[in-house]
């Protein structure tokens, strides 16, 4: 049998399938047991287990992993939070799991009424929680399981901080049933180069000990469970120039989130970073790092790129890359609502303080700075962002096109800031009304269609007007089959995951500008291929 999906990472690999187990809900609150002393003892050996269990892990982690890890250690081992929950099973004959469930809740409510750093430790005890009962419930605990041997792993989807930290040695494949090409899950996997399918509708519910994935063909198939030699895309052949065949020039930029991802692209030749997403530093953190802490972790970053270019884009949060330090309170839509640059419009000494981190980054390094807003949606919000990164003495501010009504005002918007970078993620998201997390509308996130190209072609137009560069750094810019068309369009750089930069760079250097302006000029013909 054969599933198929959206292949987002290519490569094949075959190995035992590991299922990544979803949310817990709260548990029954019945029936009754029949020795609730015996019951409430369950619940002591259980949080000790977790306590153990989460110790070892902080042994073989380092830096905030490690940290977090013995914290939560602790809190499993909390003995307040036993016997709260030892006495609800003693007193009303709650059942161990729904006892746990409760006690907690009573703790989480009294954190999160103290507010500040107490209510940002409220996340810590429904870790605690998931992870007490799911051992009382004989169950998988939420989260990626340790991997002890390379397996192909299977979701319903992965949290951008789930992802960020598997092991490419271990994870043969990835395979979820939501997602798209532009989904986080997506980018990360390409940029780890771990092969990935994801839309991938029955995976989930597919017996079979293994699984054999085609991350280029968007197909799974059930396997025996055997690891089979795991085959990752051979590395095109490219002299590190980013121009055309005529010399004409398009840098080419790395898209990068980590220290790792830093080295990475600089010895895969990147000629700078062209988006440094700075919120994946962060995605542990329970408290806004101070910044000092945030000037280190940047320099870390854009040490590898001393006297090159940088653009570090101010932190990104909110919606599909939540932050546990940023209460965002409940939403309905929350990719519509406060993310992005708009969290600092409401809290503007946030962005001040990460500017002069970056800022200070900058100089302990002596990259050539530039710093980027997120979701910028008119003139007046980026005229906002570049006069805080001036005040903050750096020189060169831009801002991401990644809400339609900013490419739709290209030229105002350029008119306030000295470069902009499509985000065609976002930009695909919004102009289609199709959710990039959401399977089902996956076909609608593919960047290479006309209405997305369209108003890429509109704000490079601007860009040439004003004398001012246009770079793209969505997932458009990996893809060597849309590099010639967005060069045709005007882009002056392109900004991808590092393992994509010599299949982009190589193909740019086989074609001309004339070549690539007539593969922009049939936009028209470019549709979502996937249905109708
Ligand atoms: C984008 O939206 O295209 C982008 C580059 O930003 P992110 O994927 O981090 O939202
Ligand atoms: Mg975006």
């Amino acid at each position: 049998m054969s599933l198929s999906g959206v292949g987002v990472s290519p490569g094949q690999a075959e190995g035992p399938r590991i299922v990544v187990a979803t949310d817990l809900h709260q548990p029954e609150n019945g029936p009754a047991p029949a020795n609730p002393a015996g019951e409430a003892d369950r619940i002591g050996p259980a949080a000790a287990r977790v306590a153990a269990r989460l110790s070892d892990r902080a042994r073989s982690a380092s830096g905030d992993a490690r940290s977090v890890l013995e914290t939560t250690a602790a809190m499993a081992a909390d003995p307040a939070l036993l016997a709260s929950a030892e006495q609800l099973v003693r007193e009303q004959s709650l059942p161990a799991p729904r006892a746990v469930w409760d006690a907690a809740a009573k703790f989480m409510a009294a954190l999160e009424a103290a507010g500040g750093y107490l209510a940002e430790r409220a996340r810590d005890v429904a870790d605690v929680r998931d992870r007490i009962v799911a051992d009382l419930l004989g169950v998988a605990p939420p989260g990626v399981p340790e991997l002890t041997s390379p397996s192909v792993l299977v979701a319903r989807d992965l949290a951008p901080a789930d992802t960020a930290g598997l092991d490419p040695e271990l994870v043969l494949a990835l395979v979820t049933e939501e997602g798209g090409p532009t989904s986080h899950t997506a980018i990360l996997a390409r940029a780890l180069g771990i092969p990935a399918v994801v839309a991938c509708t029955g995976v989930l519910a597919a017996d079979s000990p293994g699984l054999a994935v085609d991350g280029s063909a968007g197909t799974v198939s059930l396997a025996d469970g055997r690891v089979r030699a795991a085959s990752r895309k051979p590395r095109a052949e490219w002299d590190g120039v980013g121009a055309l065949s005529d010399g004409h020039p398009v840098k080419l930029l790395a898209n990068v989130g980590s220290a790792a991802d830093a080295r990475a692209a600089a010895d895969a030749g990147a000629e700078g970073i062209g988006l440094f997403r700075t919120e994946f530093c962060y995605l542990d953190a329970t408290e806004e790092p101070s910044v000092e802490a945030q000037r280190a972790a940047y320099a870390a970053v854009l040490a590898p790129f001393a006297g090159k270019p940088v653009i570090v884009r101010t932190l990104d949060a909110g919606s599909d890359k939540p932050l546990a330090f940023l209460d965002m309170g409940d939403e309905p839509n929350p990719a519509l609502g406060v993310r992005g640059v708009r969290v600092a419009f409401e809290r503007p000494e946030l962005l001040d303080r990460q500017l002069a981190a970056i800022a200070g980054a900058a100089a302990d390094t002596g990259a050539e700075l530039s710093v980027m807003a997120p979701m910028i949606a008119t003139a007046a919000e980026a005229r906002w962002f570049a006069e805080r990164a001036r005040a903050a003495g750096i020189a060169r501010a831009g801002v991401m096109i990644e809400v339609p009504a900013a490419a739709l005002c290209a030229k105002e918007i350029l008119a306030e800031v000295d470069f902009v970078s499509l985000g065609t993620n976002d930009l695909a998201q919004y102009v289609f009304a199709a959710d990039r997390q959401l399977g089902a509308v996956a076909a609608l996130n593919d960047p290479g269609q006309t209405a997305l190209l369209r108003l890429a072609g509109m704000v490079a137009e601007a860009g040439a007007a004003a004398g001012k560069p246009v770079g793209v750094c969505g997932e458009a810019a990996a893809d060597p089959g849309l590099a010639p068309v967005l060069a045709g369009l005007g882009v002056s750089s392109l900004s991808m995951n590092s393992a994509a930069l010599a299949s982009v760079g190589a193909t740019l250097r086989a074609i001309d500008l004339p070549g690539c302006r007539e593969a922009a000029a049939d936009l028209g013909s470019r549709e979502c291929s996937c249905r109708f």
